[in-house]
């Protein structure tokens, strides 16, 4: 994979401004973390990823420091966040598999609900006062009445179809509770679907297992993997297949930065949906792979997937407005590119490879 200077890591000491704030992300060794450290860093200040490892690499940490520990143990928050004098904290850390949080429910209450309680806890107990938490679409409800046309704005109904989109929603408004009681400033920032890869070839998406559609798509495609199955082309929408709003993962990770910039009191909390407001078929994202990749997408048509509503689309005007952000790599053709130049070629994760996250001389 090419490497451009400026995409080359910073070591200790090369930041562009140590004057602004170090900011610790929770879950910073995962696909997204990874891509938020490295805009983080751009931005001039130092990036603390706080990681125990399950589910993310070591080498995702490419930019910024890494300390190892469990979200849930607050004291070990409290230390990390003391001894980088952070003063942000971009909390991702979390399960995210909608499938596995309807048969263990348990697990993600105590690692998507506790583990922000502990994030709270952490805050409160030390200088960070910004919080930028990674909620997600998942928290609207499915309106039957609604078309496949309607967007998303962030009064849309919340009555999540799935655990992970309760302890989503719950974890927001703890924060937004604790902002009011404790002088915290927040925003949540609901994701639609992040796919795509870093420009430098270093990063992108490795999830043990993988369920989202681009990289199944592409791995499909590339034979590494059997054919991609459909899940359903009998929805209400253009061509049946279920429409969702694809973001560029570096456009999400500039969005973390927006939302540390944001101008916000003492108290408040906002919530803010990240996507582009275009909705792409299951059907558009095999053309797009076919197209970047010049070789046919292997299918089969299976059965719908419990709890996938017939369309996610993102009103994202409160994005603009009120963090000045826009995507600028978020077209299904750009994101599509990315990920394949990626999956090609995976610097880690690669599920074939069995590549576990292992403990090395960069921990902080
Ligand atoms: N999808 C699919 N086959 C797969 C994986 C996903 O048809 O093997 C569809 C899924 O039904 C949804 C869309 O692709 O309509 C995006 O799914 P993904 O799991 O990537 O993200 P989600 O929208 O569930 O967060």
């Amino acid at each position: 994979m090419q490497t451009s200077a400026e995409d080359e890591p910073h070591s200790p000491g090369q930041r562009a401004d140590k004057g602004r704030g170090a900011v610790l992300v929770t879950g910073g060794a995962g696909y997204i973390g990874s891509h938020i450290l490295k805009a983080v860093e751009e931005s001039g200040r130092p990036a603390v990823a706080f990681d125990d490892l399950s589910h993310g690499f070591l080498e995702a940490c490419a930019w910024g420091e890494l300390v190892q520990g469990d979200v849930r143990d607050t004291a070990a928050l409290i230390s990390a966040i003391e001894r980088h004098d952070a003063v942000a904290v971009i909390h991702m850390a979390g399960l995210i598999e909608v499938g596995r949080s309807t048969v263990r429910p348990d697990l993600f209450w105590d690692q998507n609900v506790q583990g922000t309680a502990s994030v709270l806890a952490a805050m409160r107990a030390t200088a960070a006062r910004r919080l930028v938490f990674s909620s997600s679409a998942a928290v609207y409800g499915h309106d039957p009445r609604g078309r496949w046309s309607d967007l998303l704005t962030e009064e849309s109904p919340k009555d999540p179809a799935s655990p992970y989109g309760d302890t989503k929603l719950a974890a927001e408004r703890m924060i937004a509770a604790s902002c009011a009681a404790f002088g915290l400033s927040a925003i949540a920032l609901r994701y639609f679907n992040a796919a795509g890869a870093d420009s430098s070839g270093r990063l992108g998406e490795a999830h043990h297992p993988e369920t989202h559609l681009i990289p199944l798509t592409i791995q499909a495609a590339l034979g590494q993997r059997g054919p991609l199955t459909v899940f359903g082309n009998d929805f209400d929408t253009p061509d049946g297949t279920c429409l969702r709003d694809y973001i560029h993962v570096a456009d999400l990770a500039g969005a973390h930065v927006a939302a540390l910039d944001a101008a916000l009191e003492p108290g408040e909390f906002d919530a803010v949906n990240v996507g582009t407001g275009r909705g792409r078929s299951v059907f558009e994202v095999i053309e797009a792979v076919e197209r970047a990749l010049d070789r046919p997408v292997p299918r089969t048509i299976g059965a719908r997937r419990a709890g996938d509503p017939p369309s996610l689309v993102a009103d994202p005007s409160r994005a603009a407005a009120r963090l000045g952000w826009r995507p600028r790599s978020s077209s299904l053709d750009e994101i599509v590119a990315s990920a394949a130049r990626w999956h090609a070629e995976p610097l880690y994760g690669d599920e074939g490879s069995g590549t576990p996250a292992r403990p090395s001389a960069r921990r902080a």
